[in-house]
C-alpha cells in the first residue's frame, strides 16, 4: 500500500532528524511521481502527500488539471529553456537551475507575468561529467549575477549523488552542506534555507547533513 510507504518514510525521516537533533518541521518530502500515473498520485495525495515533484513539463500540464489545486508541483529536472513559460505559473519551486540561459528565462518569463520565481540552484558537486550543474568554483560567480534576476528568488542548493556506496556519498552530502553555509554567510541578501538533496537510497545520510528537501520516488512508488 502506498500510503504504508508513505508512512514508513515519514517515520524514517523523524528518526534521522530525531538522531541529527533537527526537527521534522523542516524536512519536505517531495514525492516524486514522474512517469506515474494520476491514479498512483491520487492514492498518495489520499495518504497525505501534497509536494509532488515531476522532471518534464508536459507531464506536469498533463497532471496538473486533474490533481486537486492544493497540491505543490516541483520541477526538480533538466528543464528545456523554451518550456519555461509552460509551468512558471503552475510549479512553486524550480529545483534543477544549471545555466545562465535558464536563469534568464525564469527571469523573463517571471517578469511578464509579473511573479518571482522561487528556485534552487544545481551544483555539481562532485565533478561528474555526467551531470548538470553549476560548478563550485562557479557558485559565487552565479551568485553575483542574481542582482540581475531580481524575479528570479533563489532558497538554497540541490545537488544529485553520485551512484556510488553510501559511505562515499556522505562526503558529497556533507561538502554541499558546508557550501550553503558558507553562501548564508557571504549572502546575506538572499533567503537560503533550502537544501534539495537524498533520494530514495540515501535520503537517511542526506538528512543527517541538512538536507530540507528529500526526493523520493522508487520508496513510494513501485
Ligand atoms: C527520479 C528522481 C528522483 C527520485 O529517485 P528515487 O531513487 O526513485 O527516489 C529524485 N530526484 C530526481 C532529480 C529524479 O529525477
Amino acid at each position: 500500500m502506498l500510503a504504508d510507504k508513505l508512512n514508513l518514510v515519514k517515520k524514517n525521516i523523524e528518526e534521522a532528524c530525531d538522531t541529527a537533533g533537527r526537527s521534522p518541521q523542516e524536512v519536505t518530502l517531495i514525492a516524486v511521481s514522474k512517469t506515474k500515473p494520476v491514479e498512483m498520485l491520487k492514492e498518495a495525495y489520499d495518504a497525505g502527500a501534497r509536494v509532488f515533484g515531476e522532471n518534464k513539463v508536459q507531464e506536469i500540464l498533463d497532471k496538473y488539471d486533474q490533481m486537486p489545486s492544493d497540491v505543490q508541483w516541483h520541477m526538480i529536472g533538466h528543464l528545456q529553456r523554451n518550456k519555461v513559460k509552460y509551468i512558471i505559473d503552475k510549479v512553486t519551486l524550480i529545483h534543477a537551475v544549471d545555466r545562465y540561459s535558464l536563469l534568464k528565462e525564469i527571469e523573463k518569463q517571471a517578469a511578464k507575468r509579473d511573479l518571482e520565481m522561487p528556485v534552487l540552484i544545481q551544483v555539481n558537486i562532485a565533478k561528474e561529467e555526467s551531470k548538470h550543474g553549476f560548478e563550485v568554483e562557479e557558485i559565487d560567480e552565479v551568485f553575483n549575477s542574481l542582482k540581475d534576476y531580481p524575479h528570479v528568488k533563489v532558497r538554497g542548493l540541490m545537488m544529485m549523488a553520485p551512484h556510488i556506496e553510501s559511505s562515499e556519498t556522505e562526503k558529497y552530502f556533507k561538502m554541499t552542506q558546508e557550501l550553503l553555509q558558507r553562501l548564508q554567510k557571504d549572502y546575506p541578501m538572499y533567503q537560503l534555507d533550502q537544501l534539495s538533496m537524498g533520494m530514495s537510497n540515501d535520503y537517511h545520510e542526506a538528512l543527517k547533513h541538512g538536507s530540507t528537501m528529500i526526493r523520493i520516488g522508487s520508496a513510494l512508488f513501485k
